[in-house]
Formats: structure tokens, C-alpha cells, sequence
């Protein structure tokens, strides 16, 4: 695969929220032309894009469209339709390919190809039926949790399981058809993600090791360079880079890890594009995860991903967003970022903020001055 994407040609992009449009503002830096294709008028990938296809992920026409219009094609999420993909592998250039959203799509594919590779994952077992969940409670024990395999994001769709009481609240779920995986449930001491691009000239580069704080099963900030040892921080970015060169990876990988006390580290799940917790990136790396990506898919060379600073990146979720705007304007150094999203419903992403500083403690001192967070 040789081919070069140039400056004037439009890069057309699956899925039209916050990650799109990250990736259509890097194009558009570069001097790209961007369509989205996604059903709802001015999602946030639109409003800073030169077209919007507004047809369904499956409607054949709007696939054609974009196929026509572009000449490069590249996802923002993983539940893309299938179909469309087939059409698009064949009538225009989708250099990620179908097997990488194959792969990510359902938790028990991807966790198969990891372990198949040799890299650690919670052990698991595939249940469907009552007598699956059995097993699979037989097998792994608690705590552990039920995680539907596939279209979950932010914890949805999971259920942790620390009793058997647990365990017949879930009876129910199981009707045969829906598939689930049930995970033993990991004591960690750190979440932790790494994000790999491989470009289609084969290049890959890794970003910094991020690490995550959730809360209620929801990112809520990103700490870069991650509180680890020089041992762990290197073992994390050599998996990524296993990882993504056993699959083949073009265009972007990120991968969310456990690092539990004696210093293992399991993938807990992969995502095949940009990624939440490389958000720091855009103001605090030489090049931005969303750059990065351009360039992978583009055929460039891929750019530094070099830390310039210490950050923090902090989400604003609907319910943080009146707050942080009641204060943002007292504050130099506090990078905004929002995503044009309508209606502020709680725990809905709205934006970030970054924030750089000489230190981590200093970058989380400052993000806790606006009294917004607790961080
Ligand atoms: P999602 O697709 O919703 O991000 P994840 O599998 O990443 O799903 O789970 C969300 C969060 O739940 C994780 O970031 C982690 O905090 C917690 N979690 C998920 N699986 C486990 C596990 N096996 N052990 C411990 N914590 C887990
Ligand atoms: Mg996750």
C-alpha cells in the first residue's frame, strides 16, 4: 500500500461526535477536505467539516456517497455496519480494514485474539445461556462481572457480580441469544491506556502511558506521564506495539490495561481509534493523537509523539459543564476543548479541559482551582 493522501483531497469520515471532529479539525489544520457521514444534522463532526452525508450507517446510498466524494475513508467509533464496510473495503479506500473493527466489535473475539497473541486478559468465559453462566460461575468465581459483548461504552451494559444474589439478578439478561462474557473481577492498582498508530506505510509509533481515573465506570481524567516505574511504563508500551504489529494495525489503537500490585499488566479492552484518554495529547504532545492519525491513514511519516509537559486532562461531563463555564474565563492556562453538543445531560462527554504544568501535583492543583473537581 503506497498511496499518499495530499493536502485538497477529502478524507471522509464514519461517525459524526467528538472523536470525528477532533480528527476532522486536525485534517482541516492540514488543509484537508472532510465529509461526515452520520444521521443526525449538526452532530459535532459536521459543524467543522465541508460536507455532512445525513443518512443512516447502514443506507446504502449514503455509503456511496461518501465513497465517491472521498479519497480516504476512516471510522470515529467501532460499531460501524458491517455492510457498510464490505461496500466501502471494495468501492474506496478504507486502509484500517474490516478485521480490526471485526476484532474490537465483540469483548469475546477481541479478548481471543489478545490472549492468542500471548498478552494477559481477566480470565473469561463466554455465557449465552443459564447453564453458561453456571459454568462460567464454577470456572472463575466472584467477584466478577457480566458484560454484554457488544455496543457497551462507559460501563453500560455491565454488571459486577459479588454475590450469588448477583448472579440471579443476571438470570434473567440470559435469553439465549445475547451474548456476554463474564470477567473475573480484577483487584488493580491502576488503569492505565497506551495509544499506538500504525501508519500505511508501516511506522509505528506509541504515545506516552496515560493514567486513567474512572468514576462510575466513566473517564474522568488522564495524569501523563502515568505514576508507574521506568519497568512498568516500558513493558506497557512494548504490548501496545505487539499488539498492533500481530494485528496489523493501520490507523490508530488504544489500549486500556489493569496494572495490578505485583507490577502485571492484563489488557482489559482495545479500542480502534483515537481514544479519550489521548485527549491530553492535542495540547501536551508534540503531535496529537488526532494528527497522528491523519498522517497513518495519509501515508505520511508519523510525527513525535513527545511529551511537552506534565498534564492533566479532565473530562466535562453535562453535569460539569455550567460550572467550568461560570469559572473558565478566570483562567490563563486552562486549555477548554467542547465538543458542540446540544443538550448537557448528565454524564454525557461535553468537552475537556487540559491543563500543563511543572509537575503532575502542580497540573492537578491547578485543575482542582477551578472548584470544580475533586480530582
Ligand atoms: P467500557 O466499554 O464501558 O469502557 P470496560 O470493559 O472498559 O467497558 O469497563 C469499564 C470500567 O469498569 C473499566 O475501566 C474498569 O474501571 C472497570 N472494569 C471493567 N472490567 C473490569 C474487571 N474485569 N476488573 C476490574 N474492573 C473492571
Ligand atoms: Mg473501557
Amino acid at each position: 500500500m503506497k498511496k499518499h493522501i495530499l493536502p485538497g483531497e477529502t478524507i471522509g469520515i464514519l461517525g459524526g461526535g467528538q472523536l470525528g471532529r477532533m480528527m476532522a479539525i486536525s485534517a482541516k489544520e492540514m488543509g484537508f477536505r472532510v465529509a461526515v457521514l452520520d444521521p443526525k444534522a449538526d452532530n459535532p463532526c459536521a459543524q467543522v467539516s465541508d460536507h455532512a452525508i445525513l443518512t443512516d450507517y447502514d443506507d446504502p446510498n449514503g455509503a456511496k456517497q461518501l465513497a465517491d466524494e472521498t479519497s480516504v475513508i476512516t471510522y470515529e467509533f467501532e460499531n460501524v455496519d458491517l455492510g457498510t464496510v464490505g461496500y466501502l473495503e471494495k468501492h474506496a479506500f478504507l486502509p484500517q480494514g474490516g478485521e480490526l473493527l471485526k476484532m474490537t466489535k465483540d469483548r469475546i473475539n477481541e479478548k481471543n485474539t489478545i490472549s492468542s497473541h500471548d498478552i494477559a486478559v481477566a480470565p473469561y468465559h463466554p455465557v449465552k445461556s443459564l447453564n453458561d453462566l453456571e459454568e462460567a460461575y464454577a470456572e472463575i468465581g466472584l467477584p466478577a462481572v457480566l458484560k454484554t459483548c457488544q455496543g457497551g461504552y462507559d460501563g453500560k451494559g455491565q454488571y459486577v457480580l459479588r454475590t450469588e444474589a448477583d448472579l440471579d439478578d443476571v438470570r434473567p439478561l440470559l435469553n439465549g441469544d445475547t451474548p456476554f462474557v463474564f470477567e473475573k473481577w480484577l483487584t488493580f492498582e491502576k488503569e492505565i491506556s497506551v495509544i499506538v498508530t500504525r501508519s500505511t506505510q508501516g511506522e509505528t509509533a506509541v504515545f506516552p502511558v496515560a493514567e486513567n481515573i474512572h468514576r462510575n465506570n466513566i473517564l474522568h481524567h488522564t495524569i501523563v506521564p502515568a505514576r508507574i516505574s521506568d519497568t512498568v511504563q516500558k513493558k506497557a508500551e512494548a504490548l501496545a506495539v505487539k499488539l498492533a504489529e500481530k494485528i496489523d494495525l493501520i490507523g490508530t489503537l488504544a489500549v486500556e490495561m489493569f496494572l495490578t500490585q505485583d507490577g502485571s499488566i492484563y489488557v482489559n479492552e482495545c479500542a480502534p481509534r483515537p481514544h479519550n484518554s489521548g485527549h491530553f495529547s492535542i495540547n501536551a504532545c508534540i503531535t496529537s493523537q488526532f494528527r497522528q492519525h491523519i498522517r497513518a491513514i495519509c501515508g505520511w511519516p508519523l510525527g513525535s509523539t513527545a511529551l511537552l509537559k506534565p498534564v492533566i486532562m479532565v473530562n466535562i461531563l453535562g453535569q460539569h459543564l455550567q460550572p467550568v463555564l461560570d469559572v473558565i474565563d478566570q483562567f490563563a492556562d486552562v486549555h477548554l476543548h467542547l465538543y458542540g453538543k446540544d443538550e448537557a445531560k448528565t454524564d454525557r462527554k461535553m468537552g475537556h479541559v487540559t491543563i500543563l504544568a511543572d509537575t503532575v501535583d502542580e497540573a492537578i492543583e491547578k485543575a482542582e482551582s477551578l472548584g470544580v473537581w475533586k480530582i
